[in-house]
């Protein structure tokens, strides 16, 4: 027994093998070794047979040994069996993945440095290709994420992603219970949404109980027609989103008309954040300042007053008083007949019972508005991906 070589087959960290010699060269520590015992089971038959075929000698990079670079040599055996001698079969090594040039512990190494760092980074610590690191990381970040307990999906959350320059994702599907990333596809038209749900199981589709989205109807249509058993609900925030955005344009409609008449475009453009900022918020120079223009001119005063009433809406609890604070809200605007807010009412009218699904089930896609910036960060760390696969691993990877 030498014992120099059983402490590098211990150093190796992986089971059966005997270390027959090792040498260092040129910074690489090469390591000989030979599995303890040569037998195999017949992928045919099943038997257990000894006989050698032929042998050849493959390397493998393994885990770097005291900060060595570590090559391991092994003899990879063809045995044959009585049943079909003609036909021999590899000897593998249960630390090796098959096809591959490295160990399945030097994977793992790979994997948890990909994880840290950007592919490019651990390629050139490692001095491996940038395909290699890729793949490895690929295999195993897929592992990762397949390995997370399956639960039903029940509510899912449908949203655009902010498209930049190289990868070509538009939406993404969440599940809200988990708050994790389910998928990313191309495009955000109503095909598009009824492509990507139509490959799913049948049983998958039928569990989403409710779907949380902005006003968009392609993607209320595409879950509609794919969904069966899924509710649309509208987050109250994008309607109040939207109420402000008509309230905005009521002002520059006001604005301009002030500014035709009477050349003064200062006097309402000065009031736009005020307008929108909630009372309570205002500085009081703010508020001199609002009031005495909504006095002179009243139809901004109504805007500020509708804006501040819709307020009420966040404070309900239950969908009767919902639909009849609705109801009760559409009467002030129709009385106002400001016309930017009366096509608010006609979005109301048609999203109506999509807002009101949400008092059936209280969820929104405000959890997951931070993962579209998560999702531009591991972009931006890897200098904009150019393969969608690769990028869609490590968004899966990491929101979750
Ligand atoms: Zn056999």
């Amino acid at each position: 027994m030498n014992n120099i070589l059983d402490f590098t087959a211990q150093m190796l960290g992986v089971q059966d093998l005997k270390v027959i010699h090792t040498y260092v060269n040129n910074g690489i520590f090469t390591v000989c070794a030979m599995p303890s015992t040569i037998s195999g089971i017949c992928p045919k038959c099943g038997c257990t047979t000894e006989t050698i075929h032929d042998v050849r000698v493959q390397d493998y990079i393994h885990l770097p040994i005291w900060g060595t670079k570590t090559v391991l040599v092994l003899p990879i055996f063809r045995l044959e069996c009585k049943c079909d001698p003609d036909h021999p079969f590899d000897l593998r090594y249960s630390f090796i993945r098959e096809y591959q040039r490295q160990t399945i512990p030097y994977e793992i190494y790979i994997y948890n440095l990909c994880k840290q760092n950007t592919i490019e980074n651990v390629c050139l610590l490692e001095g491996i290709s940038h395909g290699k690191c890729q793949r490895i990381f690929n295999h195993y970040a897929q592992e990762e994420i397949d390995s997370r307990p399956s639960k039903k999906v029940r509510f899912i959350g449908i949203d655009d992603l902010a498209r930049r320059k190289g990868h070509n994702y538009n939406t993404a599907v969440y599940d809200l219970e988990t708050h994790s990333v389910i998928a990313m596809f191309r495009g955000r038209t109503k095909e598009d949404v009824i492509a990507y749900f139509k490959h799913l199981s049948e049983e998958f589709r039928n569990d989403i109980e409710a779907a949380a989205m902005d006003m968009s109807r392609s993607y209320c249509n595409g879950v509609l027609e794919t969904l069966p058993n899924a509710k649309p609900v509208i987050d109250r925030f994008h309607v109040s989103q939207l109420l402000h955005d008509q309230v905005d344009d009521a002002r520059k409609h006001i604005q301009n008309k002030v500014r035709k008449e009477e050349g003064d475009k200062q006097k309402v453009f000065g009031i736009r954040w005020a307008l929108l900022k909630n009372f309570e918020d205002l500085e009081a120079d703010e508020m001199n300042r609002l009031f005495k223009v909504c006095d002179e001119y009243p139809e901004l005063g109504e805007c500020f007053a509708i804006k501040e009433e819709f307020r009420k809406f966040f404070k309900i609890n239950t969908k009767e008083n919902a639909a009849a604070f609705i109801d009760y809200f559409k009467e002030l605007v129709e009385e106002s007949q400001i016309p930017e807010l009366l096509s608010f009412n006609q979005t109301l009218d048609h999203w109506r019972e999509y807002i009101l699904n949400y008092y059936d089930c209280k969820i929104s896609n405000g959890p997951t508005e931070g993962f579209n910036h998560k999702i531009k960060n591991i972009k931006r760390r890897a200098y904009g991906y150019r393969n969608d696969k690769n990028f869609e691993i490590r968004v899966k990877l990491e929101c979750a």
